[in-house]
């Protein structure tokens, strides 16, 4: 496996992704290039057996699909979240200290380590909605240099630091931005320059706090990579990758990538909206099916949910479970709770580890300890709007949550090749808890 050349290209496709804004459109080049046409939720859907085609909802979602050539029992699926937990700038923002220091005032998105965002350069990336003649347009943004800081307190002013400190989002996590000048707005002016526009035609704002620091390779052999927002581009550029690189023979491949999964899911972007259940309802109509039919293909369909998974760490190797665990480079994680927040069941899991074979890719599995509540995922989510055989899987990482985060230097290729088998497979119910699996 060349797995070199696919670290490059995560590193570029990390890189190129400070949010999930950014990512969708990343990935709508990637789908634009590969001669696949591109739908809009407000327009008719003329679909052909045979073409790719890709939507997206908010900027900040996507769905791509392809469909076979000839007819299709089921979908094929991979989801995978294109948010990280980050500090969103609010309206408003700046704040000056002293008629001396603006710094910008940011709130809290997701459930983020705070420690590791101290003391590195940062800027700010998003969007801005720009009045026009006739209404409003999205431009995207990214001040592409180093910006901002949130300095440390030194030791000498908080001599117990180290014993553990409780970090207040309000007071300590406001990064500085620039020394006070005669102008204000000097942050929205420099947005608005960024974005071409002038200041006062910018109406709204998404901006988010970024980590400057690229991905890099690290370890004695390179067998480590480090990165921002590998929780879960690692995995969403690897369902891309696996998607564009599969032959979807007889069922539909579906690649999807949720915004919003660190806040719940719960928006009309979000894996728990409509999204994915308008979009297969919508291919199904436009290939001619009843509703009956519909019901029958999500039957014969397989939900890969690909969110990353916790690794074994070397300093603390007792917060994981005694038999299930995980390591980086040892493959793709199958995702197992008792209490269903992964969806993975007997049935799910066999068919990902037949799939894994087929792929000849490694596989290892993933279990909290019975006394860890551990995370949840967008599997269990998209449960409520499109019921169906799912499993949970992840890349194995260490410091899920940081805006800098480690994994293995070979676990994204094994993903790869397993979703590239998955999007050229098809899961047909046979009844009485059988499926035929079907390999190209
Ligand atoms: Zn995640």
């Amino acid at each position: 496996m060349k797995f070199d050349q696919v670290n490059k290209e995560l590193f570029s496709f990390l890189n190129q992704s400070p949010n999930a804004f950014f990512a969708v459109k990343n990935m709508c080049d990637a789908f634009r290039q590969a001669g696949m046409t591109r739908l809009y939720e407000g327009a008719p859907w003329n679909l052909a057996p045979g073409r790719g085609y890709y939507v997206t909802r908010n900027d900040s979602s996507v769905i791509a699909f392809r469909i076979p050539k000839a007819d299709y029992t089921g979908f094929q699926m991979m989801a995978s979240h294109c948010d990280s937990p980050v500090f969103k700038i609010k309206t408003n923002a700046e704040i000056t200290i002293d008629k001396q220091y603006v710094k910008l005032n940011v709130e809290k998105y997701g459930g983020l380590l705070c420690a590791p965002w101290f003391d590195r350069p940062l800027s700010a990336a998003g969007r801005v909605i720009v009045r026009t003649e006739d209404g409003i347009e999205t431009r995207l943004v990214n001040v592409d240099r180093d910006l901002m800081i949130i300095p440390n307190l030194a030791i000498h002013m908080n001599r117990q630091v180290n014993d553990g400190y409780k970090f207040n989002a309000q007071v300590d996590m406001l990064p500085l931005f620039c020394e006070k000048g005669e102008e204000s707005d000097a942050f929205m002016r420099l947005i608005a320059a960024e974005a071409g526009v002038s200041a006062e035609d910018i109406l709204d704002t998404d901006l988010f706090l970024y980590n400057r620091m690229p991905a890099v390779s690290l370890g004695l052999n390179n067998e480590f990579i480090a990165g921002g927002r590998l929780d879960d581009l690692q995995c969403a550029f690897a369902s891309l990758k696996g998607f564009l690189e599969a032959a979807p023979k007889d069922s539909v491949a579906v690649h999807c990538v949720f915004d919003n999964e660190e806040v719940g899911s719960g928006t009309k972007q979000g894996a728990g909206g409509t999204f994915l259940k308008d979009t297969l309802h919508r291919i199904s109509r436009a290939m001619g099916r009843t509703e009956e039919e519909y019901l029958m293909s999500i039957a014969s369909s397989f939900l890969v949910s690909a969110d990353n998974a916790h690794a074994v760490h070397p300093n603390h190797p007792d917060k994981t479970d005694p038999t299930n665990r995980t390591y980086l480079n040892k493959g793709i994680v199958i995702k197992y709770s008792a209490n269903q927040k992964y969806t993975t069941d007997a049935v799910s899991g066999a068919i990902m580890r037949t799939i894994c074979r087929q792929a000849n890719v490694p596989y290892q599995t993933f279990t909290n300890r019975s006394d860890l509540p551990g995370g949840s995922t967008l599997g269990n989510i998209l449960q409520s709007q499109v019921a169906l055989n799912t499993v949970d899987i992840g890349l194995p990482q260490l410091a899920m949550h940081s805006p800098y985060e480690t994994a293995g230097a070979k676990d994204t290729a094994y993903l790869i090749e397993a979703a590239r088998v998955l999007f050229s497979s098809s899961v047909e119910e046979a009844g009485n808890g059988s499926y035929k699996l079907k390999f190209q």
